[in-house]
């Protein structure tokens, strides 16, 4: 399940070292000889989470499955469009953001607001239907990187 998830977000144009650059940036600010291996490492054990596995299956899939117009209207126009108020992308998201507290909360809104990294380049993809997959890459670094500052970074889990 977890390289099935990683294969689905490595289609979505998201690979592993991106989410970890994006850990990176939240985190090195404090703790300063964190390396970029050390967050790909706190991602690849968010990943093992069944919970985290199960948030980016059914959010990659509704993604996939509105960029095929699949879905029943009136969701397939509304999330086909990001329509603003939707907001289960956001909650979503959260469930990956929740397993590591509330510092993983803070670092979704920040990451949310500031779209840095591959954040933007999944947001300015006219072609593709990302609605969930941007929340859910946000959760998916804001959980590893509440790991990281709860743990250290020299922590197994
Ligand atoms: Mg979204």
């Amino acid at each position: 399940m977890k390289q099935m998830v990683t294969n689905m977000l490595a289609e979505r144009g998201v690979r592993l070292t991106d989410v970890a650059a994006l850990v990176y940036a939240l985190q090195q600010p404090y703790q300063p000889r964190l390396t970029l291996a050390d967050c790909l490492a706190s991602v690849a054990s968010v990943l093992e989470k069944r919970e985290v596995q199960y948030a980016l299956l059914t959010g990659i899939t509704i993604d996939t499955l509105a960029e095929q117009g699949l879905l029943a209207e009136p969701l397939q126009s509304v999330i086909a469009q990001d329509e603003p108020l939707y907001g289960i992308d956001e909650v979503l998201a959260l469930s990956i953001t929740n397993v590591y507290g509330t510092i993983g909360l803070t670092n979704f809104g920040y990451l949310d607001k500031t779209k840095m990294g591959v954040l933007a380049t999944i947001n300015d993809n006219p072609h593709a239907v990302h609605t969930f997959l941007d929340d859910l890459v946000a959760g998916l670094a804001a959980a590893a990187s509440a790991r990281l500052a709860h743990n250290g970074w020299r922590a197994t889990d």
